[in-house]
């Protein structure tokens, strides 16, 4: 991933997305925006305790350097779910108000033009989908409970169901989020992984410092998931980037707990 800055605006861009002309997006750090207090400063999310004229100009922050409108931007009440929309022109400008009724989703994927798919992360995993042959995109909120229950599976189906994707045209971003230098967990969160996922031993450790601890890698679980669909491991791109590692750089939900802003990330066509 790279970091970019326009003026105190930073965000950060996969370099693999980067390339693909018919999209833009960005996942927004915590830096450039009008809020403050420990909501500073580019706080996206309307339920933190923000004034919303504060949450309104970020977004105008945001949209201006991505060069599209706010009122096409959608939103979702996530509620750690892998229940997937299909974005279309009816629900456009959802959620970038707080008075708009959301959608209780985790996730959605879209092939029309002009629709910005914004989910909110502070330490969960943002997975980013580009269908580079038919034009269509997705893009969903993935923490441990999505990462379990098969986010990104679901994603890959929900595509193919939708725009006809072959999963060796994706090509796929995972965020900046919680990594597993960060993520403890304790035996039960475990055991929801070894059930599900035969190659899940691969990516938990015990927690050397914490005795009946464990560190799990959603990110390297996510790219297995993707792998296992038929998404080629070239096309995947892993940000690398711990929220929980850079609490001056992101909001991250394990070191601010409830008083912390939200970040979004940004996928839409041209
Ligand atoms: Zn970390």
């Amino acid at each position: 991933m790279k970091l970019n800055i326009d003026g105190n605006f930073k965000y950060y861009t996969f370099e693999s997305l980067e390339k693909i002309d018919f999209i833009g997006h960005c996942f927004t750090s915590r830096h450039g925006g009008v809020s403050t207090g420990y909501l500073e400063s580019l706080n996206l999310g309307f339920s933190r305790g923000d004034e919303p004229e504060n949450v309104d100009k970020n977004f105008d922050i945001v949209c201006n350097t991505l060069g599209v409108k706010k009122e096409n931007c959608v939103t979702l009440k996530q509620v750690h779910s892998t229940k997937i929309i299909t974005a279309d022109e009816s629900i456009k400008g959802m959620g970038f108000r707080k008075d708009i009724n959301r959608i209780e989703a985790d996730a959605f994927v879209t092939n029309k033009k002009g629709i910005v798919l914004v989910t909110f992360h502070a330490d969960c995993v943002p997975l980013f989908f580009v269908d580079t042959e038919n034009k269509a995109i997705g893009m969903a909120h993935s923490g441990w409970r999505g990462t379990a229950d098969g986010m990104a599976a679901a994603m890959v189906d929900r595509m193919k169901d939708e725009f006809g994707t072959k999963p060796e045209n994706i090509k796929a971003g995972i965020g900046p989020s919680i990594g597993i230098c960060c993520f403890q967990v304790d035996k039960p969160v475990v055991d929801i992984f070894m059930e599900k996922y035969k190659f899940a031993d691969k990516y938990i450790v015990n927690d050397k410092l914490c005795e009946g601890k464990y560190k799990i890698d959603l990110w390297g679980i996510n790219k297995e998931i993707l792998l296992e669909k038929g998404v080629k491991a070239d096309n995947i791109e892993i940000g690398g980037i711990c929220t929980k590692c850079h609490p001056e750089t992101f909001y991250s939900h394990r070191v601010m707990g409830e008083k912390r802003g939200t970040m979004g990330a940004f996928l839409f066509l041209k």
